[in-house]
């Protein structure tokens, strides 16, 4: 089928590649002429393993294609993915919406009149019916539940594909879309506008619920004196609960989870629905933020003037290069803003922090940072991270202090070499 992509970022442009990987034809088109540029010569702007690859190997059977121009992609396409981005709107906690309907009325206005627009950003329940009321050409929702890190695994190999539908002919097309996919079992959810951009939301709030949940039971821990790497372990072995996302530590960030939560808390308010508990969520998230800067404070005696310290991480989580509403660099900030003298390492995100946080220092290597440090935070879950040899770190640290702030490192092997560990929701050692 003859495909396009509206918005090639993050969802966009992986969407693109696995739909001409899937055998489409695609047109991705941006409204950035750098970003355009880039991804016609192969370069993919952010890290996501595979995605490279996957669009040299498909610009070179010429079955994919970037473009600037709307007109162009109207006229290609069968079907047009809208990808745009839905950020928090400046005056509210509600999404801005003008990038989805700028998109659309730009695809609608060339478009075939029996193409098909889909939705795949996240946006407000109500979206799709009023886009649907005003553009004159047949709408669907198709939201999206990719991973930033594992994008094409699971764009090509999803949980679940979920479409909005108003007739039989848009199922049947975007069933066409997708007919690897569902072969090769994917469960396919067929709803209402609705439902389909409420499932979007409604998974965001329940992930970042489960990461909050574990977040104030280690909260109560630090009160009460338990751990909750304990606490976690015993309540995930019932299987009602799950062990995923229960992992104590400083917290979700990203370009999704936050504003979406937001989101949707701000849409449930105009339906008159009270999502109030999505605002304690958001923030049990923040206050684990301010609590790692507590302990930085606490463990340079009361103030981090003039303190080296090493931040371990940047991308807001592991396998990313991504920096939106990073936790890891919100402290590094609030540390340096408070007279610390901060280094980052990450082994991805270091550009993209370095154009956002001018003023903080960077090193090339997590030695390199560690090196001469008076307090090490362990910030964002990097499998590499982990490797670190305590013993080793040890002899570069000017003193060996470290906060785990994801609950990954191996406390005991910490402690063993030399090093005061703390971790969030754990016990300090006596
Ligand atoms: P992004 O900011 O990386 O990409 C959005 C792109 O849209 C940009 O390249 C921008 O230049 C382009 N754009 C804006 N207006 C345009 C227009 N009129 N025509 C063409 N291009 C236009 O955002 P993203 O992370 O890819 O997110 C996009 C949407 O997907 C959001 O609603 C987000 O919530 C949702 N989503 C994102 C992820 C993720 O992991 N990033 C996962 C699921 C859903």
């Amino acid at each position: 089928m003859r495909l396009t992509v509206i918005g090639t970022g993050y969802l966009g442009a992986t969407h693109a590649a696995c739909m001409a990987e899937l055998g489409h034809e695609v047109v991705g088109v941006d409204v950035d002429p750098d970003k355009i540029a880039a991804l016609r010569a192969g370069q993919v702007p952010f890290h996501e393993p595979g995605l490279p690859e996957l669009i040299r190997k498909h610009t070179a059977t010429g079955r994919l294609r970037f473009t600037t121009d709307h007109t162009e992609a109207g006229a290609f396409g069968e079907v047009h993915f809208v990808c745009v981005g839905t950020p928090q709107r400046k005056d509210s906690e509600g999404a801005d919406l003008t990038y989805v309907d700028a998109a659309f009325a730009a695809i609608a206005e060339h478009a075939a009149e029996d193409s098909l627009l889909v939705g795949k950003s996240t946006v407000p329940v109500g979206t799709a019916e009023r886009l649907a009321g005003t553009l004159g050409v047949e709408v669907a929702w198709n939201p999206e539940f990719l991973r930033e890190g594992f994008a094409v695994e699971d764009t090509l190999r999803p949980d679940r594909l979920v479409i909005g539908v108003r007739s039989a002919h848009a199922e049947t097309i975007l069933r066409k879309v997708y007919e690897p996919v569902l072969e090769a079992g994917t469960p396919l959810v067929t709803a209402d506008f609705p439902t389909a951009e409420l499932v979007k939301t409604a998974a965001n709030a329940f992930l970042a619920t489960k990461i909050s949940f574990i977040n104030a039971m280690a909260e109560l821990c630090e009160a009460a004196g338990g751990d909750v790497g304990v606490l976690a372990q015993a309540i995930g072995h019932d299987d009602r609960i799950g062990k995923k996302f229960l992992r104590a530590g400083v917290g979700f960030g990203g370009g999704c989870l936050p504003k979406d939560i937001r989101a949707f808390a701000h849409r449930a308010d105009e339906l008159g629905v009270s999502l109030a508990f999505l605002r304690e969520v958001d923030a049990i998230n923040m206050r684990r933020r301010d609590k790692v800067v507590e302990l930085a404070r606490e463990l340079c005696g009361g103030a981090v003037l003039g303190a080296r310290i090493a931040v371990l991480g940047a991308a807001f989580k592991p396998d990313s290069d991504d920096i939106r509403d990073s936790p890891a660099l919100n402290v590094a900030a609030r540390l340096r803003l408070d007279g610390a003298d901060v280094t980052v390492y990450d082994p991805e995100a270091l550009d993209n922090a370095r154009k956002a946080f001018p003023l903080l220092g960077y090193a090339l290597s997590a030695e390199e940072a560690l090196r001469g440090a008076d307090l090490v935070l362990h910030l964002t879950e990097w499998p590499q991270f982990r490797e670190i040899d305590p013993e080793r770190a040890a002899s570069l640290v000017a003193r060996p202090l470290i906060v785990d702030g994801r609950g990954a490192l191996d406390g005991d092997r910490w402690s063993a070499a030399g090093w005061h560990f703390r971790a969030l929701g754990r016990p300090a050692p006596v």
